[in-house]
């Protein structure tokens, strides 16, 4: 079977008729990771996509995770929770 990409222009067209909702979706998120630091060591942070934590029934567009730059903390901005934390890292317990 050949495939046939379908020309660009064409693709642009057939959908310029809908309202953009994914880029207001994806940009909101945007903002919102834009919030964070590490919570163990307030290092930035850059977004990581992790499957079980991808699809939530009240967003458009996939959610992504947070690595920290410094660190390597892994976690989820949205529910707070740390995925991974890297070799080095020790984290205060709470006792
Ligand atoms: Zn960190």
């Amino acid at each position: 079977m050949h495939f046939v990409p379908m020309d660009p222009e064409l693709i642009k067209k057939a959908i310029e008729v809908f309202e953009d909702e994914l880029g207001p979706a994806r940009r909101r998120l945007d903002a919102f990771y834009r919030q964070f630091v590490c919570p163990h060591c307030e290092g930035e942070c850059s977004k990581e996509t992790e499957p079980n934590h991808v699809f939530s029934p009240d967003e458009l567009v996939q959610r992504s995770v947070l690595r920290c730059q410094q660190c390597g903390l892994l976690f989820d901005p949205h529910s707070g929770l740390i995925l991974e934390r890297a070799g080095h890292v020790t984290l205060p317990y709470d006792d």
